[in-house]
């Protein structure tokens, strides 16, 4: 079977994910949706797989199609005009489509979505949700933003299919594609950009990976050889696959995964955009290739007196456990009935009140903190004298900075026991989970990334998130200052010796958490673990937003920067309630 997967791609270079990819990517989207999507995309599963590689099949019929799967990013300016109608008055069509127009191509296509929803046009939602699908998953290719495509320029001829077609098909099987349900995205056109930014910074890695792998197996070694009909053929070798997969660190299975909950998310904002109209149950046709209203069949399986097949969702309420592949549709019900369950012991948090956090951190100190709430005051102007809560206030260097400007300032934390806090400042011991204040605040700051300290479920962050924003008065702000989990290393060691004392730092991550184990060697070693719940900033928006407050501004570090996913050291959102 692999054989014959291979020559189809020696024969001929793929373009975008491999068609397995492709077709997982579909698939596996259908099932991060909400209940009203689900009941209504869940039928048609096999022809939205299907469609994941429309896109590419049509690619030689039609000379417009090919610049729709990839951007040349190297080949256009810096300043890329973000909308079509922008970018056609710098450049013209010709050199547009000369060096790809995927991002712009993807928005129109979602517009389309938007507006096959709204006139609830059933073949076309499908069909067009379906190709979207195929867009997207490009969009995810790092070698989809270059012109070195494949490798091509830097001696490299093949990583374009090594990398989304023959390692997604040697190692995919063993992915984690529990992505989580679909999110509402607040700009379309920022995500796509977003995506493509993502992939094209990958890109070097994706060569640098592929020039140690080589010296690392050699270069005898790189490939092998298959027979195929009369001829022999050359591919990778397998143990060339085995390195280069270990040298990505988790890329692919990144980026799949992305890919996958992206394009739930996609389909789920189209709808919502459109108005969240109702949509048809489980209609009495099976579309075709190319299905057209006036060409529909009746779906062979029903009979002429209306469809009586069993709905899939009178099956089991929900199961107990959820594993690959995801063919119940109730994984996700499963995973939002958690929420019911008591709250978890936090982790990690002995960390945070060792004598040790301090000696390693101690250039994180009271200057930065100033700044920042300077630069905070600036933009929020509040009242004097303003109710202020510090919540999750550590040893209290953000307190002190607000307290110093006369606000009145109320912290909380459940780790530290005796934070340094100005006279004034209402300190309160308590898990932030179950606490209620005796008041409204002008000002909630959930500082230096304390938000997703120590919880170990979704939920409980989404809880707390909801929690600050019933405590933030009417016109009040909620500010949540994060890390920027792109800017973390995924994986890293690291020694170092303060006054005499040995630290070894170890980081790693999985697909929800960052993990920091910190040894101290003082002079026995200890061990402390340190965990943070990764949030993206459509996880905050979405938070934020549902819990009833406003995103007026998203900053990328303590100077009021914006934010950007590839550069940025923080992730600060700064919201507001409304006034009634
Ligand atoms: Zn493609």
């Amino acid at each position: 079977m692999r054989i014959l997967l291979w020559i189809g791609l020696l024969s001929s270079l793929s373009w975008g994910w491999g068609f397995w990819a492709h077709r997982r990517i579909n698939r596996l989207a259908v099932f991060g949706l909400p209940d009203t999507l689900f009941a209504f995309y869940r039928p048609h599963i096999e022809y939205l797989t299907r469609l994941a590689t429309k896109p590419d099949e049509r690619r030689m019929a039609f000379p417009w199609e090919p610049p729709r799967h990839y951007i040349d990013l190297d080949r256009y300016p810096t300043e890329l005009p973000r909308s079509w109608k922008e970018a056609t008055t710098l450049l013209t069509v010709d050199t547009l489509n000369a060096h790809g127009i995927l991002p712009w191509h993807l928005e129109h296509e979602f517009w389309e979505l938007v507006e096959a929803f709204r006139s609830q046009n059933v073949p076309r939602i499908l069909k067009l949700s379906g190709e979207i699908g195929h867009y997207l998953g490009d969009a995810h290719v790092p070698l989809h933003t270059t012109s070195n495509y494949n490798g091509q320029l830097t001696g490299q001829q093949g990583v374009h299919g090594l990398w989304e077609s023959l390692i997604p098909e040697q190692f995919g099987e063993g992915y984690d594609y529990w992505v989580g349900p679909a999110r509402i995205w607040r700009s379309v056109r920022d995500t796509i950009w977003t995506i493509i930014t993502e992939s094209h910074a990958l890109v070097p890695i994706v060569l640098s990976a592929e020039r140690e792998a080589t010296r690392r197996v050699g270069e005898e070694q790189k490939y092998t050889y298959r027979i195929r009909g009369r001829q022999t053929v050359r591919t990778y070798s397998e143990r060339f696959l085995t390195v280069y997969h270990a040298l990505l660190e988790g890329m692919v299975e990144s980026r799949l995964r992305r890919a996958i909950h992206r394009l739930a998310s996609l389909w789920l904002t189209a709808w919502h955009i459109a108005g969240r109209p109702p949509l048809p149950p489980y209609t009495t046709f099976e579309p075709e290739e190319e299905p057209l209203p006036d060409t529909l069949r009746p779906d062979p399986r029903c009979g002429e007196l209306g469809c009586t097949l069993p709905s899939p969702y009178n099956q089991e309420p929900f199961i107990q456990k959820c594993t690959f592949p995801l063919t119940l549709p109730s994984c996700w019900d499963f995973m939002m009935r958690s929420s019911s369950t008591p709250l978890s012991r936090p982790v990690g948090v002995e960390w945070f009140a060792s004598p040790y956090y301090h000696l390693l951190y101690a250039h994180r100190d009271d200057a930065e903190a100033e700044g920042f709430v300077q630069t905070l005051l600036e933009r929020l102007s509040l009242p004097l004298p303003a109710f202020v809560l510090d919540a999750g206030c550590g040893e209290g260097r953000y307190a002190r900075a607000l307290a110093r400007r006369g606000f009145l300032v109320d912290a909380v934390d459940a780790v530290i026991s005796h934070p340094n806090l100005p006279e004034g400042v209402r300190f309160f011991q308590q898990d932030l989970r179950v606490w209620e204040p005796d008041r409204q605040y002008h000002l909630v700051g959930s500082f230096f990334t304390s938000l997703g300290i120590g919880m170990q479920r979704w939920d409980e962050v989404k809880g707390l998130v909801q929690r600050l924003a019933r405590w933030t008065r009417p016109g009040g702000w909620l500010v949540i200052d994060y890390l920027n989990i792109y800017q973390r290393n995924t994986t890293s060691f690291e020694e170092r010796v303060i006054q005499g004392i040995r630290f070894e730092i170890e980081r790693w991550q999985d697909n929800f958490i960052l993990y920091k184990r910190i040894t101290v060697f003082d002079p026995t070693p200890q061990t402390f673990e340190e965990r943070i719940f990764k949030l993206t900033e459509g996880d905050l928006y979405q938070m934020v937003e549902r819990a009833g407050l406003e995103v007026r501004e998203t900053w990328g570090d303590y100077h009021a920067a914006p934010f950007s996913a590839m550069e940025s050291p923080r992730l600060i959102v700064i919201a507001q309630k409304p006034l009634s």
